[in-house]
């Protein structure tokens, strides 16, 4: 067995760096998904296609037990990679700088391994292999398309890397994991006219600014100062030159929130003060609400199952608590609320760098030690959870 384990170990970090020299962006995945339905398959695991590049495994145990379901995500980033790694991208302007290409290939050697051992499995799992989670968003059409129903997951778990811990290190956390995301847009639509003579017009650049203040104030006068909350303006645009005052300016912005009852009173309250703010000024406003995914909340019974496997997991260092949530987000979320969810970090750092690039940087790189705890840690999820 530990023969068939390093072999698994280098057949992972060959995946690994095939996947990141191909990197694809969202629902663009077929380089990606056509590997993973390959190695599936060869390994004799039944699978189907779902959300177009999506792609899901199905392993049925010997004894009756639980449908535990894993997930990995598959895309990667619009960015030119600087790694410096000799497996770098080979795309032009994608990059994974996430570490989507680790998930991937730490699922599959888990899937694959799991699959010579099904007289020692119980239950049935479910691998996921999600397309687009950096954006429009994966699983959420994985879900409609069924993937957590016949038979019904009873639990689903996900690893993502992170620089953060020394590689191998597993970081858990209770409750809420990661923040929701919501994006708007706000149109303030004036009167245009000469510079030098404003009160012919309806400027909307000064009610712009005391709008993106005035927003500042429901993160600091308007909520509970012990939840969190994030209102950022992210662009403003508006206005042709310098005497002519802007007709119509256009803010976008970003909302995070960690307790779905805050997140459903925000949208209200940017329109409140943007609609007092434009009629104190003869203005008029359109406000678009985009929403995104919601906050991760990781389950305290599912996670107390995963900390003791973890812990009893040799190619794990150490099992570490994550002390406060992310304002990120992650659409996992999607997942977490059909059935207990559990996002899962593993360490990816190498030791004694602690000002590893982080996520998203075109410098990110990771330490492939662990791949070995990943692929380890969903091997001992699969058996002991079902
Ligand atoms: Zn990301
Ligand atoms: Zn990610």
């Amino acid at each position: 067995m530990t023969a068939t384990i390093s072999s698994l170990g280098s057949q992972v970090v060959d995946w690994r760096r095939e996947i990141h020299r191909h990197p694809e962006l969202g629902f663009q995945e077929k380089r990606t998904s056509a590997l993973v339905e390959r190695e599936l398959r060869g390994a004799g695991i039944e699978t189907s296609r779902v959300a177009g590049t999506g792609v899901v495994g199905v392993l049925r145990g010997s004894r009756p037990g639980k449908t535990i379901a894993l997930r990995a995500d598959m895309d990667a980033l619009p960015l030119d990679e600087r790694s410096g790694e000799p497996f770098s991208s080979e795309v032009p302007g994608v990059m994974h700088a996430c570490g989507h290409d680790a998930h991937t290939a730490m699922l599959l050697g888990a899937a694959v391994s799991l699959a010579a051992e099904c007289d020692r499995l119980a239950g049935t799992l479910k691998f996921f292999f999600q397309p687009a989670e950096e954006g429009p968003g994966g699983a959420k059409p994985m879900i409609e398309a069924g993937v957590m129903r016949a038979p019904q997951v009873d639990a689903v778990a996900m690893i993502h890397v992170s620089p953060a811990y020394e590689a191998g290190v597993v970081a858990l956390r209770s409750g809420p994991m990661t923040a929701s995301c919501d994006d708007f847009d706000l149109e303030i639509q004036g009167r245009g006219g000469h510079g030098a003579y404003p009160h012919a017009g309806v400027d909307t650049i000064p009610i712009a600014a005391e709008i993106v203040g005035a927003l500042q104030r429901i993160a600091s006068r308007e909520i509970d100062p012990l939840a969190s909350v994030v209102v950022s303006i992210g662009t403003i645009q508006g206005g042709y030159r310098r005497n002519i005052t802007a007709d119509t300016t256009l803010l976008t912005g970003t909302i995070r929130c960690l307790d779905e009852s805050v997140r459903t009173k925000i949208p209200e309250r940017i329109e409140r003060i943007a609609a007092g703010i434009c009629r104190a000024h003869r203005a008029s406003y359109k406000f678009a609400l985009d929403p995104g995914y919601p906050s991760v909340y990781n389950d305290s019974a599912l996670v107390a199952d995963i900390e003791r496997i973890a812990r009893a997991t040799p190619q794990v260092p150490a099992v570490v608590a994550i002390p406060a949530p992310t304002m990120g987000a992650e659409d996992f979320a999607y997942f977490a609320r059909e059935a207990p969810g559990c996002y899962i970090r593993l360490g990816v750092g190498r030791p004694g760098h602690s000002d590893e690039p982080m996520l998203h940087s075109p410098e990110f790189k990771l330490d492939e030690a662990a791949l070995p705890s990943g692929v380890a840690l969903l091997r001992a999820l699969a058996h002991h959870l079902a």
